[in-house]
């Protein structure tokens, strides 16, 4: 198995992999904030990070040849700043930032530029810098969620899908992240209710979580810590390590699948 992530590489080997054809880079997307009583606050990271070296390793078998850049691992997380060690870009020095990344690897002559995304905060200004992007410099850069990509995988999950409850921590368990499973617990289940008892504006069509079906009014963030005392909302005590491995079963190939088809290859 060959390295796939370029700051792990000397400067020379990653010459003789581009030499050797490198077909997409991954840019792993987290953050750095609160993930309940029960996770470190590198969650996304690791969850971002981990998928993209797992989709490596499976494109390799497969004659796809990926590599992994550097985590982004202080993003958007400005409702977070409540909790303890949160940290945060503003808004246009993350889109500033993204935009350099995918340049640097474009000056070194990477074509296919792949984001994987593992924080829900990053959702609207990802889908403006890879449009912006494309705008400005002509080149697309595709940008993978594993709460759109494993939508599927995800359907049999009841409650709210929004931060550090069952389908992140399921997530997170199967990928190796530390995860307190004794501290695991419910909250804010219903954001709606919780946004009203906390005295916060809100109508009945507010978005709730990532998958919101049906009529919706796109709502901001709340500031975390006045709709959830743990940090957590939804449930985080129903995760399991089989839930999150039937999620990385269905996601691996697919971004796999991505890249290859980006790249206009055939499968082997
Ligand atoms: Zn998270």
């Amino acid at each position: 198995m060959s390295e796939h992530f370029i700051e792990r590489m000397t400067w020379q080997e990653v010459s003789e992999r581009q030499a050797a054809g490198v077909d997409a880079v991954l840019i792993p997307i987290g953050t750095t904030e609160q993930h309940g009583p029960h996770m470190p606050l590198d969650t996304d990271c690791l969850i971002a990070r981990s998928l993209s070296e797992r989709a490596a390793a499976l494109a390799e078998g497969q004659g796809v040849s990926l590599l992994v850049a550097p985590t982004l691992n202080v993003t958007l997380s400005w409702y977070h700043m409540q909790f303890p060690g949160s940290m945060r870009l503003q808004t246009p020095t993350f889109l500033q930032v993204f935009r350099e990344v995918c340049d640097s690897l474009a000056h070194h002559g990477f074509e296919h530029l792949v984001a994987v995304n593992g924080h829900g905060g990053n959702i609207a200004a990802l889908t403006v810098a890879v449009n912006h992007y494309f705008e400005q410099t002509g080149r697309r850069v595709f940008l993978v969620q594993w709460w759109d990509l494993a939508a599927d995988a995800l359907a049999e999950i009841e409650g709210p899908m929004i931060h550090a409850e069952e389908a992140e921590t399921s997530l997170a368990l199967a990928l190796g992240q530390r995860v307190l499973m004794e501290k695991a617990t419910r909250d804010a289940w219903d954001r709606g209710r919780a946004v009203k008892d906390a005295g916060l504006p809100w109508t009945s069509y507010g978005q709730y979580g990532m998958r919101h079906a049906g009529p919706k009014v796109v709502v901001p963030m709340d500031m975390l810590r006045d709709i959830t005392p743990s940090g957590v909302v939804g449930d985080a005590s129903r995760a399991s390590v089989e839930t999150g491995e039937r999620i990385v079963e269905v996601l691996i190939p697919r971004i796999v699948q991505v890249c290859r088809e980006m790249t206009g290859k055939e499968e082997s």
